[in-house]
């Protein structure tokens, strides 16, 4: 038996995180997410060169694959390898068969100059005909200049922004801060502690495994009136993973909810990639209806057909080979490690 359904969306990833598996503990453990940040990601980000991100983007797009995730919603930041970086993560996508929304996450916390050079990958990528989004790190590492400068581009692109919103308490002012700039093509990750009566265009990318991973609280997006979406924060390309545990997250906090409200967040990713809707996953197991799904571990896809394509069968990539990209991979993360 077996059930199809379109390819999956992860609405909110990071694929340059997939080689911080492994690496060496910060000096000192970080007690909060601010230093979470300062710690881990803000010192991985900062290693990263462009072959270190080609292969932690081959690496994630196959595990997206393998969870019968056909389109990824990214956002990457790379300090010290900017230029370029958009084009290594789309073409990255594209060699193992998973379609890719890029966006470089700008930031002035590593100066003006640094947060200038990230407006002008985007918009290099999207006016050289990238798929792409005006990514943004978030309001808290952002001059209200930056923050002015990237919403300009992005309507004249005619695209949205992918920034982070007070995913932590130290980014409770993003709503003010954002005040009149967003529209709804934005898309905005986490919004944790985004007051429920609030301004701002867009939809919520959810990611409740990352959430409680920094305990940052739990965010209830069923409170919000914008659309929702599922994503991962970078734990991988799992959508039927982020659809469980955002169901029983909503449960602990309502027993009278149903899994319906989750399954409707994931089917918000088809608004924000409708290409992936074209796509086709045959499931291991049948039927794919959220009551059975939110209570049935370990399903995953026997084949998916990407534009027609079958990318995914019997186990394995038909267009890469799993174990090379892992071997390879894995010595990036070596490199990767032996920098930190
Ligand atoms: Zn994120």
């Amino acid at each position: 038996m077996a059930a199809k359904t379109p390819g999956l969306v992860c609405a909110h990833h990071h694929l340059y995180s997939t080689l911080a598996r492994g690496m060496p503990p910060p000096p000192k453990t970080p007690t909060n997410f601010q230093e979470i940040l300062e710690q881990i990601w803000w010192r991985l980000d900062a290693a990263l060169d462009l072959e270190m991100i080609r292969w932690s983007a081959m690496l994630g797009a196959l595990e997206a694959l393998e969870s019968g995730t056909t389109a990824i919603v990214d956002h990457h930041e790379s300090p010290n390898a900017i230029e370029g970086s958009l084009d290594v993560i789309a073409a990255a996508c594209a060699e193992v068969g998973v379609r890719v929304l890029c966006a470089y996450g700008i930031t002035d916390r590593n100066g003006a100059e640094g947060a200038k050079r990230g407006l002008e990958e985007n918009e290099r990528f999207i006016k050289a005909g990238g798929n792409g989004l005006v990514g943004i790190h978030a309001a808290f590492t952002c001059s209200d200049e930056s923050l002015r400068s990237a919403a300009a581009l992005a309507d004249e692109l005619g695209v949205g922004a992918h920034i982070h919103v007070a995913e932590g308490v130290g980014d409770i002012e993003a709503p003010d801060r954002l005040d009149g700039l967003t529209s709804d093509a934005w898309l905005l990750a986490h919004c944790v502690h985004l007051p429920t009566n609030h301004s701002l265009r867009g939809t919520i990318l959810h990611n409740p495994m990352s959430n409680l991973n920094n305990e940052v609280g739990y965010a209830k997006p069923a409170r919000f009136t914008n659309p929702v979406a599922l994503g991962t924060d970078g734990i991988g390309g799992n959508v039927v993973e982020s659809f469980r545990l955002a169901y029983v997250m909503q449960r602990s906090v309502d027993v009278t909810c149903g899994p319906d409200t989750a399954w409707s967040w994931l089917e918000t990713g088809w608004d924000l990639m409708p290409e992936a809707r074209t796509d086709e996953v045959t499931w291991s197991y049948d039927p794919m209806d959220p009551w059975h799904i939110a209570f049935t571990p370990g399903i995953r896809p026997l084949e998916v057909k990407v534009d027609g394509e079958i990318v995914y069968t019997d186990g394995a990539p038909t267009r890469v080979d799993a174990a090379e990209v892992r071997a390879r991979a894995a010595e990036q993360a070596e490199r990767l490690h032996a920098r930190l």
